[in-house]
């Protein structure tokens, strides 16, 4: 069996051909060992492309290189870049999906509950956007993907801390589009709305069922829908998409 983890992973998957196919990317996920971005990495290795997910416990998904690392410690996404840089190249597409939730309203929030979200959710993407830029410019060539939410848009009560940071991710890539846009690098932003992970399984049947009468699809998303909107910005398709905030919601933030 093949070891994901194994140096220089040169076999592209969607050529068989024993090098990297012209279209296979080093990509580095964030938070890939469970949820949206462990579909967004399942989804780009099928796509041909070497790709590595952060995980923080136990063992990397099965079948996915893996590295450890830790997104609101600097010297943990250094030593990771590192290690990625080692194995695959510099990072070509990086996908910065980690992101946490502590749900409270506003007065019952403390400063330690908002600082804690800004840090994984928003100053997470800024650490690992940093460190991957600097060979991204280089190569004259990157795929800068924010994972944010709805929230972001449209506000969430008892989510102040979340949404701010969400909605942060916007103005932070549409700065680096002005930066880095000339040199084939590209930042967007995807939003998605209600996804069945262990994020939403938190909520009670009476949450899910308001929410879902809000959804013009009357449903929530599976992961993998969000997947395919990473995989297009990602491709050399997307090569004209700027600054963009892309919602994947089904509908439920139309007008905003
Ligand atoms: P999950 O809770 O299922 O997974 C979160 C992932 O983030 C896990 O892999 C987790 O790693 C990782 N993570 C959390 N904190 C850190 C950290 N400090 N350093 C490194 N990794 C970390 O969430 P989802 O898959 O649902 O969400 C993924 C992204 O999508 C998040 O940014 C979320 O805000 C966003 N989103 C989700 C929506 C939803 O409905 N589910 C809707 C809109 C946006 P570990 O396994 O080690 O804990």
């Amino acid at each position: 069996m093949t070891d994901p983890n194994a140096p220089a992973a040169t076999t592209d998957a969607a050529t068989g051909s024993g090098t990297p196919g012209p279209g296979s990317r080093s990509v580095l996920v964030t938070g890939g060992s469970r949820g949206i971005g462990l579909a967004v990495a399942r989804k780009l290795a099928e796509a041909g492309h070497r790709v590595t997910v952060t995980y923080r416990n136990g063992e990397p998904p099965a079948g996915l290189a893996g590295v450890r690392c830790d997104v609101t410690d600097a010297a943990s996404v250094d030593a990771a870049f590192t290690e990625v840089e080692q194995r695959q190249g510099p990072v070509e597409v990086l996908v910065a999906n980690a992101g946490i939730t502590a749900d409270t309203l506003l007065l019952r929030m403390d400063e330690e509950t908002f600082t804690s979200v800004i840090d994984t959710n928003l100053t997470g993407p800024f650490r690992v956007a940093k460190r991957a830029a600097s060979g991204m410019l280089r190569k004259r060539w990157g795929r800068l993907i924010f994972i944010s939410s709805v929230s972001g848009m449209t506000g969430s009560a008892g989510q102040a801390n979340y949404a701010a940071a969400k909605a942060g991710l916007l103005g932070f890539a549409r700065s680096i589009t002005r930066e880095l846009a000339t040199r084939n690098i590209t930042a967007n932003v995807v939003a998605p709305g209600f996804v069945d992970t262990d994020m939403t399984k938190a909520l009670t049947d009476a949450q899910r069922d308001r929410i879902l009468g809000q959804i013009p699809a009357g449903r929530y998303a599976h992961p993998d829908e969000i997947a395919a909107a990473v995989t297009f910005l990602a491709s050399d398709d997307a090569s004209y998409v700027n600054g963009a905030w892309l919602p994947v919601d089904g509908g439920l933030s139309m007008g905003h």
